[in-house]
């Protein structure tokens, strides 16, 4: 495992995090024995740093983390947990609501501490509440030992950097924003590593889209992209390689990223998403499926508050 700083944290932390919001059933019906599993497997293999939310799984994520976390040295894991978003469309950054969250998520988690609390996608909440209110009752938490580290997670870039520009965070986190599909994120990076902030990365499958399995239902793309990914994918297993393979070498390279967070609930597919991540892809091949992919590469929905995505969409 190569591992990277964490911004301003002083932690380093590995290139490759374990995203567990497949711990929650996310991605569909789990074996929580596979999942605890596919935890320890990523820890033994040098990953250090673990994403979830109360929102994954109605906190079911969380409370199987914390089964597959117990008996783990605590000081071997960064663990990374949200508050603000509780459901598909139930949010609440208020400071009393994230304050009981924090002590919900500790206790789900069996843990004193967090390293890192994020607002939990944020394009979904008014940013100035988040400015105002949420960040500083979180700040509260810090200074009372509780929490570590403040970050804030979206999809809307825009989002992130307006926050990060008015407030200071350690870090933001932002998914299916640097993937063979969009590169937005390596835009935005600079602005970010300028101000002291961490950039996290997470969905370098595109929540599935560039798997053999493809996309869930719920997937926000388009049928174009949806498409275009399934022909990728295609062109990959005609050359015996998984698209996963090359969709993860290709996200987790850039090291503006801290780290990049993907999930799984399967040891095997954790075991092979660390050799991966550590595996440069055929530069043939890279080009052959960038050629296939340019269509529709940068394609980005909307999420959240229009006030929060620009006019067109690709925030
Ligand atoms: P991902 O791009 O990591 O894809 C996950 C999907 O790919 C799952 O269906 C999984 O089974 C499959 N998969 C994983 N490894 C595979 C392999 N080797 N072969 C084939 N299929 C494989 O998407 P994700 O899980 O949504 O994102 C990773 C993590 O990032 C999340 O678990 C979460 O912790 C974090 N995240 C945060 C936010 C946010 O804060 N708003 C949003 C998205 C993701």
């Amino acid at each position: 495992m190569r591992y990277r700083p964490l911004g301003r944290t002083g932690l380093d932390v590995s290139m490759l995090g374990y995203g567990a919001s497949p711990l929650g059933g996310v991605y569909g019906r789990i074996d929580e024995r596979d999942g605890i599993r596919a935890v320890r497997t990523a820890l033994d293999l040098g990953v250090n740093i673990i994403d979830v939310s109360p929102y994954y799984g109605a906190t079911v994520a969380e409370t199987v983390l914390g089964r597959a976390l117990r008996g783990v040295d605590r000081s071997g894991y960064v663990l990374a947990t949200k508050v603000g978003r509780y459901g598909e469309a139930a949010f609440d950054f208020s400071a009393a609501r994230v304050t009981a969250s924090v002590e919900e998520s500790l206790a789900r988690l069996g843990t004193d501490h967090l390293d890192l609390i994020q607002c939990h996608d944020i394009e979904f909440g008014d940013l100035n509440q988040v400015i105002a209110e949420t960040l500083p009752a979180l700040e509260k938490l810090r200074e009372a030992g509780k929490v570590r580290f403040l970050g804030v997670t979206g999809y809307p870039l825009a989002a992130l950097t307006r926050v990060a520009a008015a407030t200071p965070v350690d870090t933001v986190l932002s998914y299916c924003r640097y993937t063979l599909l969009d590169r937005a994120l390596a835009d935005s990076a600079p602005g970010f590593a300028a101000l002291g902030t961490a950039v996290m990365n997470a969905s370098p499958l595109a929540m599935g889209l560039l798997s053999r399995r493809g996309a869930p239902d719920w997937h926000p793309a388009p049928p174009p992209v949806r498409r275009a990914a399934a022909a990728a994918a295609e062109l990959c297993a005609r050359r015996g390689v998984d698209i996963a393979q090359v969709a993860l070498s290709f996200a987790a390279a850039p090291a503006a990223f801290a780290t990049t967070f993907v999930g799984t609930a399967s040891a095997g597919n954790m075991a092979r998403n660390v050799r991966w991540a550590l595996t440069e892809t055929d530069p043939d091949l890279l080009d052959e499926i960038e050629t296939l992919l340019a269509p529709v590469l940068g394609y980005a929905w909307t999420s959240g508050r229009d006030e929060n995505n620009p006019a067109t969409g690709r925030a």
